[in-house]
């Protein structure tokens, strides 16, 4: 199988540790043992769930001589801050397009997104909506025009090269089960553009690691996420032959959006604070912490009953969180 993955380059620091919640599994686990890879462990600047992706890009990017990465996200993306930051470990120029405006006391990601020194144009959320995808052509366009080769990433880093990460992740675990002695397990994901989610699923597939995937919706809706996922993997099969044979049924569990992406309530905040006096892991608002709520919550409900073992995936989101200026 080994031979199929394309090319990376090796930018996170990898594999991430899988390791027990004890006291999060006395507190809420209802029997089940609660485990968590680390993917918050990933790199420092590079933390979280987007480097595993850009390892695929990046070399793409080299490979076919390109000299730009430009992406898209929130403000507070980061996927973008991964971007800006690979971008100068490797001497590639990064442009990023955020919704939003800019900030004179930039924090967080945004932060390290000028000082990596990424340009970045800022678009007004409604037109940002509305226009993305004739905004990246445009760009795109303008570095050909000047002689130069902008690769466009999409949002998350999400499509058909991005997934080959958690592709890569999914084997990673299957590594995690056997020294373990995990037989068969709960996977449980934020989903925020799905290319975790999707690399997940079929690389369980692909290793034979007998885990369900679920993601956790911390935008739209479940609908919206299957249609994303088979949309990605479709990519994949476009690219590759090898996965002719392969037909994903995502699983979503949706009904933990909150107010809406990027929005948190107290239980969230409550929950962040909770898990990080029991177990000094800090989870973010807009991703992990909404996932994690998700998780234990349909722990009480009893969806995973019957299975011993359950895996949070925590993708990151620390700089975000840090940024963080909504009332707490
Ligand atoms: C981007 C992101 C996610 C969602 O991953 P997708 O592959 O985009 O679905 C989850 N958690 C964090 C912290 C993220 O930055």
């Amino acid at each position: 199988m080994k031979s199929v993955f394309p090319r990376r380059l090796t930018l996170g620091q990898l594999p991430t540790p899988l390791h027990r919640l004890y006291r999060a599994e006395n507190r809420w686990g209802k029997g089940h043992r609660l485990w968590i890879k680390r993917d918050d462990l990933t790199g420092c600047l590079l933390t979280g769930n987007k480097v595993r992706k850009l390892e695929f890009i990046a070399a793409h990017a080299l490979d076919n001589e390109f000299d730009t990465l430009l992406t898209c996200g929130a403000v507070q993306s980061n996927h973008c801050r991964a971007t800006a930051l690979v971008g100068a470990q490797l001497g590639l120029a990064v442009h990023l397009v955020l919704a939003g405006q800019s900030e004179d006391r930039p924090k967080g990601n945004l932060l390290l997104n000028q000082l990596s020194g990424a340009k970045i144009s800022y678009y007004e959320k409604s037109e940002y909506k509305k226009n993305l995808d004739s905004i990246l052509l445009e760009w795109e366009e303008y570095y050909t025009k000047n002689e130069s080769r902008a690769l466009v990433i999409p949002t998350g880093g999400s499509d058909g090269l991005g997934i080959w990460g958690y592709i890569r992740a999914a084997q990673e675990l299957s590594e995690d089960f056997k020294r373990e002695n995990i037989e068969k397990a709960h996977v449980v994901c934020a989903t925020g553009s799905g290319g975790t989610q999707a690399g997940l699923l079929i690389g369980s597939e692909l290793f034979d690691c007998s885990s369900t995937v679920w993601g956790v919706n911390v935008s739209d809706d479940a609908d919206y996420f299957v249609r994303k996922i088979i949309s990605d993997v479709d990519d994949l099969k476009s690219r590759s032959s090898s996965f002719n044979h392969i037909h994903p049924e995502p699983r979503i569990i949706d009904g933990y959006v909150g107010g809406g992406y990027g929005k948190a309530n107290s239980i969230i905040y409550q929950l962040i604070s909770e898990l990080a006096s029991l177990e000094g892991i800090i989870l973010d608002p807009v991703y992990t912490g909404k996932a994690f709520h998700g998780m234990i919550t349909e722990i009480a409900k009893g969806r995973f009953s019957g299975s011993t073992d359950i895996i949070f995936i925590h993708t990151g989101g620390i700089f975000g969180y840090l940024a963080n200026t909504e009332e707490v």
